[in-house]
């Protein structure tokens, strides 16, 4: 086991939009690959066509595209153990559950869905739901139940049927979980759960241990909801012989609502107000849209360094991860136990973080969806006014709001504030400095802040009155960087045409 070489894979099943919390798995099954210098396999779990969503396979993909995270091997670049898509592999996961039955580990069942439905009720007590298990599965219809020859005309005739594991009652197995430790389950209380399904496809539980096996990974790191499933894979990997050949489990944490109180739903995003998916997500059955971290503006790096820290801590008291410094530090047992609470404002802060350090020219890349229909801007242009506001931005989203006026006159300026200020005095004051900056040689910032101040003295008016003022008419209202920057940025004509704006506004 330990000389094998490290693979590990990221097994999504494609029913819809991808939550922070698969993106963490996946992360974590890529850091975890590159820091032991193995493979990162993506596989898509299809098998279940009943929950299967066109666009969502592509969405996974573009997904892990946009966080940097490329696959050794996928479906778009097989690699020994072709084909990476469940349904592709169909005819090769039969002869496991066919194996599994003559070694009487598994069984046919041929219970109809009214049959099951009947002995749900008939057999659920009042704190217990029935299942399919050792205490029921005497009274269905199965190949235990039913003499051989009744099972092979039932076969015969094509009678509908799947095929379930059969759990031992009595057995306590025990498994090493990577992060959990030991963990033991009571196998009487699991279900005999469908292994291959009445059209031939194999379930979830047989086909990743089938594929696991297969694809000879090593490490399978997964959502702490597969936890109670462990104990059928398990006895798979034993009754199938590949024991020694196991992959080591680690059930990760969940990421939790902001109060901790159970998992994080994309509901919860809906009403706090914050992004659940990695991207923008369209369900194509109902049009149903939902926003994504990537469309909220959070730059890939910012989303993956957050995440890496939700659930895991690297030891030291950095915050601020590199994807390889990631890849340098971590490792599974700092992956806490418990739930992670996620932290809107924190992820912000992330967000804050990467977009001060990120230069000019990559945030103009990154910023062009957001800039689309709103204005034309060179770029020169764009990266100096990223460069006066990014210090303000927690989201690329917000760079709109926040520079616009250097693009485009503000539709609306804060007259209010304008005038609780203003009197003969300003008024004279900025016809005055209309007129001077007509005249001014030179237009840069240092320039028109000597000619305002020039002016100032001159008039002997107190700076403070005019200031405000000032920055008022040129962004409509309290807020933006240096506002000599911005009249140097916006270009004289523009500043004339705003102070005079504001002086007719104010008539
Ligand atoms: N297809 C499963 C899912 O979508 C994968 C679980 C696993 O990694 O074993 O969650």
């Amino acid at each position: 086991m330990n000389n094998r070489k490290v693979r590990v894979r990221f097994a999504p099943s494609p029913t819809g939009g991808l939550h922070l919390g698969g993106v963490r798995t996946v992360l974590y099954n890529y850091l975890f690959a590159r820091h032991h210098g193995g493979d990162f396999i993506l596989r898509i779990e299809d098998t279940d066509q009943s929950r299967f969503v066109p666009g969502a396979e592509e969405y996974i993909m573009q997904c892990l595209e946009w966080c940097g995270i490329t696959p050794d091997e996928s479906p778009l670049k097989p690699g020994p153990y072709a084909p990476y898509r469940q349904s592709e592999r169909k005819p090769l996961y039969r002869q496991y559950a066919e194996q599994l039955v003559q070694q009487g580990n598994a069984y046919i069942a041929f219970d109809t869905a009214e049959e099951l439905e009947a002995m749900r009720e008939q057999y659920k007590t009042e704190h217990h739901s029935a299942q399919y298990d050792s205490r029921t599965r005497g009274f269905m219809r199965n190949s235990l139940t039913l003499p051989d020859a009744e099972v092979q005309s039932l076969l015969e005739q094509g009678t509908p049927h799947v095929i379930r594991i059969k759990m031992q009652a009595g057995e306590n197995l025990v498994f090493t979980d990577m992060i959990r430790g030991a963990v033991s389950f009571d196998t009487g209380l699991v279900d005999d759960k469908v292994l291959l399904k009445a059209d031939g496809m194999p379930t979830y539980h047989l086909a990743v241990v089938v594929d696991d096996y297969l694809m000879k990974i090593t490490h399978a790191f997964r959502g702490e909801e597969w936890l109670p499933s462990a104990p059928v894979h398990l006895l798979l990997w034993k009754y199938l012989g590949w024991e020694a050949e196991m992959p080591q489990w680690a059930h990760l944490p969940l990421i939790l609502k902001p109060d901790g109180n159970g998992k994080l739903s994309k509901r919860d995003g809906d009403r706090l107000g914050f992004p659940v998916f990695a991207m923008d997500w369209t369900d194509p059955r109902t049009n149903e849209q939902t926003t994504g971290f990537r469309e909220r503006g959070f730059l890939p790096e910012a989303f993956t360094n957050m995440l890496a820290m939700l659930g895991w801590n690297s030891g030291l008291e950095q915050e601020i991860f590199s994807m390889e410094e990631l890849i340098q530090h971590f490792s599974i047992d700092r992956v806490h136990k418990g739930g992670a609470k996620f932290d809107y404002e924190k992820a912000k802060w992330f967000n804050q973080q990467y977009i001060q350090k990120t230069d000019n020219a990559r945030l103009a890349e990154l910023l062009q969806p957001f800039l689309s229909g709103k204005a034309t801007i060179g770029n020169e242009q764009l990266k100096t006014v990223i460069g006066l506001v990014k210090d303000r931005m927690h989201l690329l989203s917000e760079f709109w709001d926040q520079a616009s006026y250097f693009f485009v006159r503000p539709e609306t300026i804060d007259t209010a504030a304008l005038q609780a200020k203003w009197n003969d005095n300003t008024r004279n004051f900025f016809v005055a400095l209309a007129e001077k900056y007509s005249s001014l040689a030179e237009w840069t910032s240092a320039s028109i802040e000597a000619a305002f101040n020039g002016l100032v003295t001159e008039t002997g008016i107190k700076k403070g009155e005019v200031m405000l003022p000032l920055r008022i008419m040129l962004v409509g209202g309290k807020f933006g960087p240096g506002v000599f920057d911005i009249a140097a940025l916006i270009g004289s004509h523009e500043t004339k045409e705003r102070i005079g704006g504001a002086l007719a506004r104010l008539q």
